[in-house]
């Protein structure tokens, strides 16, 4: 959990900055703030990381999700392709705009498969969101060249990537725009808190609106409260608090990537001593956050067994298949269409017919990888006892098969 890893006084300096004024918003109250606008700051700072002319922050990675989605105008009727490997919450901002999400392979970069991604395009589909899972980088440049070929958006999930890039060019920057979060498991952490990244100027003006209530953002002719919409909004805004701790945390994050590569590498050198192990494919080595370490091993049953041994040494790695939050298979109330809505939106329309099944069996290609991968996140701090502890485990490991 990197993030919170490396708070220091850095962290709480910013914080005691903003105390200090007693101004919690971010807008208004410009006698009162003297001049100190901390989220203003970190979209600017962030903005600059990655590349881009513009930074939108928001409360979560989730909200960041909604705001582009609605920003790039989809909703009801639209179709947006993601991969059947992510969190949940990408999927459920694409619910949540009112567009329905659509499921492609990933291949063994653990990311969206370019060739599956094209197969599942429709007359319906109007955004693709290829998610940066674990780290490392999507083939981005392969899917953006197909979104473009088709003149479909690309909104970049890079909730989990931060730092990480193709080229020299960061995640976030390839597509139309690139969204993050700062939750309290990612590489940089303000407890609650998302940012989405953009060129695109009109794109930037709608999302900054949107949540904020559609408040004018422009022109503000009678100030806060009396100026006019352009659209109806929600309120989606970030605290100063968040953007002071963000702005500490920024700062910092290429010295959490450089030291989660240097703890990847060492890692990785044990772990290669697993028979028949393979790694993870990564675009570009170079542009690793390395917050995580993927391997394979040859079968699903041998990947269940090396597992249930590390796990017997105390160092035991996720074994995704199972997990219920980030794999297709295990979306029990996604599959089951469960949902508080009584007309049963969104898997339901109004009048009762249902608008969408999820098959559990639709991504083979997914579960062949998923069923033989196993993941250890790699901290920023590894110490010589868990290091040594998982050597052992290895051993263990290895002597058994
Ligand atoms: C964490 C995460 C999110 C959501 O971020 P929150 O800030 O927790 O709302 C979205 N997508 C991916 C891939 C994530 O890992």
């Amino acid at each position: 959990m990197p993030g919170f890893e490396v708070f220091g006084v850095e962290e709480k300096k910013e914080i005691d900055e903003v105390l200090a004024t007693g101004v919690l918003f971010r807008y208004e109250f410009p006698q009162e703030r003297r001049g100190i606008y901390k989220v203003r700051q970190f979209e600017e700072d962030f903005a600059r990381y990655c590349g881009v002319a513009h930074a939108q922050a928001v409360s979560s990675g989730t909200a960041a999700l909604k705001v582009a989605l609605t920003a790039m105008g989809v909703g009801p009727g639209d179709e947006v392709i993601t991969q059947g490997f992510t969190f949940v919450a990408t999927w459920e901002a694409i619910f949540d705009v009112g567009a329905l999400p659509i499921f492609a392979e990933v291949d063994d970069t653990l990311n969206l498969d370019p060739a599956n991604l094209e197969s599942k395009i429709t007359a319906k589909t109007k955004a693709i969101i290829p998610v940066h899972m674990l780290g490392a980088p999507a083939r981005i440049k392969e899917i953006k060249a197909i979104a473009d070929r088709y003149q479909i958006p690309v909104l970049e999930d890079t909730a989990q990537a931060p730092g990480a890039g193709i080229d020299g060019r960061k995640c976030g920057s390839f597509g139309l725009c690139g969204t993050f979060s700062f939750d309290p498991v990612k590489t940089l952490t303000t407890g609650e808190g998302g940012m989405i990244v953009t060129d695109d100027q009109d794109l930037w003006r709608k999302m900054s609106e949107y949540h904020d209530h559609g408040h004018d953002h422009i022109k503000n002719p009678g100030g806060r409260g009396g100026e006019r919409r352009s659209f109806i909004g929600f309120n989606f805004r970030m605290m100063e608090l968040q953007g002071a701790i963000g702005l500490a945390q920024l700062a910092k994050l290429d010295g959490i990537v450089a030291a989660q590569r240097r703890n990847k590498e060492t890692l990785a050198k044990l772990v290669a001593e697993l028979p028949g192990v393979s790694f993870r494919t990564v675009p570009d080595p170079a542009g690793d956050n390395a917050s995580f370490l993927a391997f394979f091993l040859p079968d699903e049953v041998t990947t269940k067994q090396v597992n249930a041994i590390l796990g017997q040494n105390g160092a035991g790695a996720v074994y995704f298949a199972n997990n219920t939050w980030h794999y297709y298979p295990k979306w029990e109330h996604l599959l089951a269409a469960s949902t508080l809505a009584r007309s049963g939106w969104p898997f339901k329309e109004a009048d009762g017919r249902r608008r969408v099944h999820y098959d559990p069996k639709a991504l083979p290609q997914s579960a062949a990888l998923i069923d033989r991968l196993l993941v250890y996140p790699v901290p920023v701090k590894l110490t010589d006892e868990r290091l040594e502890q998982i050597a052992k485990a290895v051993k263990a490991a290895k002597a058994a098969g």
